[in-house]
């Protein structure tokens, strides 16, 4: 039985004020929920003030990109072994931002997340088609490319999902307001399961598929209600506490239901 994820992505938002007031309100209404589980990934400045805040808490923590070397010259970089230093449990790889802002490749993306597992972190791989190509036909095309680049090409395989999540994020729902529809997102996910599934049935009925963009508390039910939905990952309405945390019991609910 899949255990529902809602992860927040911070990307570049926060300071130490405002992100303590968040922690500390998430803190305190999570603890009770054990249905589902919850993650922030903050920047790096951040997961000293993460870790001091959220441990012991049933929120985890973790980074939104990594380098994948493990060291060296690589001014401005930060490699996964730095990551576990402050206790990450996750590492997003492949968000559509680092791969459109900052030229990350399918071939960095698979390197990326072959260091994450390397080192102990559970990469969230993201995964996501533009408008462009969903109104050409070709999401499910592009988003199996994205997942063969790590799983096939760079020789991850199926198993590696073990401890890995998958984020499907269509890159016109991501900061846009325009949430893919819980059919059109549950169509995706079946797709991504079955990709998997052609590799390692056992896996694919495993792996948490989170669906990213545009989640908050208003759609977040009935997105997460869908079979193959196993949670979010949450940018925007991650950095504020209430939205946040009704997102969270949402994931919580719908798990308790499956679990009952
Ligand atoms: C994201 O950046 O991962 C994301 C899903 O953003 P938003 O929720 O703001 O669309």
């Amino acid at each position: 039985m899949r255990v529902k994820l809602v992860a927040g992505n911070w990307k570049m938002h926060g300071n130490l004020v405002a992100n303590r007031a968040l922690l500390q309100a998430s803190i305190s209404a999570l603890s009770s929920l054990d249905a589902a589980k919850f993650a922030v990934c903050v920047p790096y400045p951040y997961l000293s003030q993460a870790r001091e805040l959220l441990n012991g808490s049933n929120i985890s923590w973790g980074a939104q990109d990594l380098c994948q070397f493990e060291s060296g010259a690589y001014t401005g970089a930060v490699s996964a072994s730095m990551l576990t230093d402050f206790g990450c449990r996750y590492v997003i790889v492949g968000h559509s931002e680092r791969r459109s802002v900052f030229g990350d490749t399918n071939e960095t993306v698979a390197l990326k997340y072959a260091a994450a597992l390397k080192a102990g972190l559970s990469p969230i791989l993201c995964v996501g088609e533009t408008l462009a190509e969903r109104e050409a036909g070709a999401a499910e095309a592009i988003v199996g490319a994205q997942l063969d680049a790590v799983l096939v090409l760079a020789r991850s395989g199926a198993q590696s999902l073990a401890r890995a999540v998958i984020a499907y994020e269509p890159v016109w729902a991501i900061g846009t307001g325009k949430t893919a529809t819980p059919d059109q997102a549950q169509a995706m996910h079946a797709a991504i399961r079955r990709r998997i599934a052609s590799q390692d049935q056992g896996i694919a009925g495993r792996v948490n598929v989170l669906y990213g963009g545009s989640v908050k508390a208003g759609n977040a039910g009935e997105l997460f209600a869908m079979p193959d939905i196993d949670g979010g990952l949450i940018g925007g309405a991650s950095l504020v506490a209430e939205e946040f945390i009704a997102i969270c019991r949402a994931a919580n609910q719908v798990s308790a239901k499956v679990q009952a």
